[in-house]
């Protein structure tokens, strides 16, 4: 394979293919395998969101290429969203940019602010398009450990003087993938202002924050006075919409963080397909209650699987956010050993923590977006899981 990159070859392991292998192996030996791995919505998209994208695509003044800002449509239903859901304005011209999805977005931007060699503080455990990103921009990662008791929030005064100087970047990610966790304004107050003494331009992955239950409406780090000098935040209609393969989302604030992704981004793509723009627009500027119908969803499969795991001593704690359950391991197993014996003897898959980063060790993170029949079949089979002989 010498035609591949060194970047390319020296990318960290894909845990999940791993996994993927075994799958289709017992697969084929006739077991019927749940995959609660997947990170990604069951449900269907709305219907008006389709219905918009049908009318869209038959006109022919949207089948030419998108402005490489986007559609006027689509950045100002962004900013009016802002404005509605959590009083931030926004100037759709300049501090509104639309994504191919965010981990586009995020992959991007990270290659557009920082140079070889420079650091970026990751949240670990975190979603591992962040370390590939980081690698591939020719970036070194600054773990940002985050820990169950201290309800996965940074913990800046751990971080070493010289080791921060160094960094050009943070990430953050609430409601988070994989933990679940959920913050409040005050880390982000924390986050905001250790950016501003330290010089540190702040990405805030909000991929979940509509993906919340029981009342709790999760903030955007924007809410924050002074965030827009150091702070973009990540937006997707993916996990919310349930508009995953359609590949659209968005990047809000700081001007200049969102001139220099624009930059970069005009040099390698023409932004997206106007009339999936359009119809994401209509889900934007729409009373979201679609999102509070999966939402609702989301929380009784939470509760069905919580309390399978504790009917066998698993106490993982409820999320507000998200549709994960981040769980630790039983007592004596690496998070592998344990998604393996559960995959070998139920045929359900889990993810092991460790493919989050090293802090995800000790943990597995369950998905709840399958559908209500197949979760319940996975539940039963948990339930009959003998633990302590180990
Ligand atoms: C799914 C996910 C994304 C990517 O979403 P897209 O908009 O579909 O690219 C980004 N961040 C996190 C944490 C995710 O889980």
């Amino acid at each position: 394979m010498e035609y591949v990159s060194e970047k390319l070859k020296t990318l960290p392991p894909y845990l999940f293919s791993q996994i993927q292998k075994k799958k289709k192996q017992l697969e084929n030996e006739g077991m019927d395998i749940i995959d609660l791995g997947i990170g990604a919505p069951d449900l269907p998209t709305p219907k008006f969101i389709i219905d918009c994208l049908v009318r869209e695509v038959q006109k022919p003044e949207n089948h030419r290429y998108s402005p490489y800002a986007g559609s006027e449509d689509f950045r100002q239903a962004v900013a009016h969203f802002y404005q509605k859901q959590y009083g931030v304005m926004l100037d759709p011209d300049r501090e509104v940019l639309p994504l191919i999805g965010s981990k586009e977005g995020i992959a991007h931007f990270i290659s557009a602010v920082i140079n070889p060699g420079e650091k970026v503080l990751v949240p670990n455990p975190g979603y591992p398009v962040y370390r590939s990103a980081v690698h591939l921009a020719g970036g070194k990662i600054e773990n940002l450990n985050l820990l169950a008791e201290e309800n996965y929030e940074p913990e800046f005064a751990r971080l070493s003087e010289e080791g921060v100087r160094e960094v050009k970047l943070m990430l953050l990610n609430y409601p988070s993938n994989p933990t679940a966790a959920t913050a409040n304004e005050k880390t982000f107050m924390k986050a905001i202002t250790f950016a501003e003494q330290n010089q540190i331009p702040i990405a805030h992955d909000a991929a979940y924050g509509l993906t919340t239950f029981e009342g709790y409406q999760a903030p955007s780090i924007l809410q924050i006075s002074e965030a827009k000098e150091y702070a973009v935040e990540f937006g997707s209609l993916s996990k919310s919409f349930n508009m995953t393969g359609w590949r659209i989302g968005y990047v809000v604030g700081n001007q200049d963080l969102i001139k220099a992704l624009s930059t970069y981004k005009s040099n390698v793509d023409t932004s997206q397909f106007l009339p999936i723009q359009i119809a994401a627009a209509t889900a934007l500027n729409s009373d979201l209650s679609v999102v509070s119908n999966h939402n609702a969803i989301y929380q009784k499969r939470r509760n069905k699987l919580l309390e399978a795991l504790r009917l066998i001593g698993i106490h993982a704690s409820k999320p507000l956010g998200t549709f994960f359950i981040w769980s630790p391991v039983p007592r004596g197993y690496s998070s592998m050993a344990f998604a393996d014996r559960l995959l070998t003897e139920l045929g359900v898959i889990v993810t092991p923590g460790i493919a989050f980063g090293p802090a995800g060790e000790g943990y597995f993170r369950v998905s709840l977006s399958v559908p209500n029949e197949r979760l319940d079949e996975a539940v039963a089979r948990i339930k009959q899981l003998q633990m302590g002989g180990g």
